[in-house]
């Protein structure tokens, strides 16, 4: 998974770190990145003087294993226009392999500074903190200081005589099988998302949930929680059809091809390990 590939610790306690050549200057758009056309790769910070980046304008986000993140809040068109402009989704294939988690954090980081821009309490610009990694207000008055937000999503493995529930989005054009997935309420535990999201997509009941793993989904700036379940009561599927075209039951030889090799996220790690009959409900 994206947390397990190597270089796993994000340090987001702050510092002022003088930049690097080897250290990243990370550039977004909305939920676009830029890299450099000849190789692929991820500005670095002598990607940035090359560019003619100008270091006022670097904000330091977080250290990953010795090397240093940075990102630009308002690129100028002069340095976008010398990189290539890439979907969010080119972030799961980069190189070296742990720079996703890094990349992706600092995408979850970029879209949270790009949403705070102004004052919730007041409606003045808010700028980075420069002590922590927070936004604070710049009305003499005010000063509100707001924190990055994570929203904890669950996923749930359901399993029912030896089959999984496999899903297709009807959100996406070219949905991947997946599984019951869902943001928490307010107000909610873990189990009572689980069972809420798993009734309003698919009409079942779960009992048995068990807390499987976690991790960092900077995609949709998500914490995904994973469980496993079982289904108790009727089997038969009543599709929730705005969020799910399809959803059905899989032994694990008829799942459908993987869909990475190495899964980086953890639906599709789950959906791998039931197809190996390793997963704990399997035991
Ligand atoms: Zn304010």
């Amino acid at each position: 998974m994206i947390q397990d590939i190597g270089r796993n610790t994000i340090d987001t306690e702050f510092a002022k770190p003088k930049p690097q050549d080897s250290d990243y200057v990370l550039i977004f758009e909305k939920t676009d990145v830029f890299v450099v056309p000849e190789t692929g790769s991820l500005p670095t910070y002598a990607d940035w003087k090359r560019l003619g980046g100008d270091n006022s304008e670097l904000v330091h986000i977080f250290e990953q294993a010795g090397t240093q993140f940075f990102t630009v809040l308002d690129p100028d068109d002069a340095i976008k226009q010398q990189l290539r402009r890439e979907v969010s989704r080119y972030l799961r294939t980069v190189q070296p392999t742990w720079l996703r988690l890094g990349s992706v954090t600092a995408l979850h980081l970029f879209q949270w500074f790009q949403n705070h821009r102004f004052c919730g309490c007041c409606g003045a610009p808010m700028k980075p903190d420069g002590k922590e990694l927070a936004m604070r207000c710049t009305n003499d008055e005010c000063h509100a200081v707001t924190y990055p937000a994570i929203s904890p999503a669950i996923i749930v493995g359901i399993v029912n005589n030896g089959k999984i529930l496999l899903t297709r989005s009807s959100v996406y054009k070219n949905p991947v099988y997946a599984l019951v997935s869902g943001y928490m309420s307010v107000g909610e535990t873990f189990e009572t998302t689980v069972k809420r999201e798993v009734k309003e997509e698919t009409g079942l009941d779960v009992t048995n949930i068990q807390y499987y793993g976690n991790q960092p989904w900077g995609f949709s700036g998500a914490q995904m929680i994973g469980f496993w379940a079982e289904l108790t009561g009727s089997d038969q599927v009543k599709l929730q059809e705005e969020e799910l075209k399809e959803a059905g039951w899989y032994t694990p030889e008829e799942i459908p091809p993987a869909y990475e090799e190495n899964p980086l996220d953890l639906t599709h790690y789950m959906i791998e390990l039931f197809r190996a009959h390793k997963a704990p409900a399997q035991r």
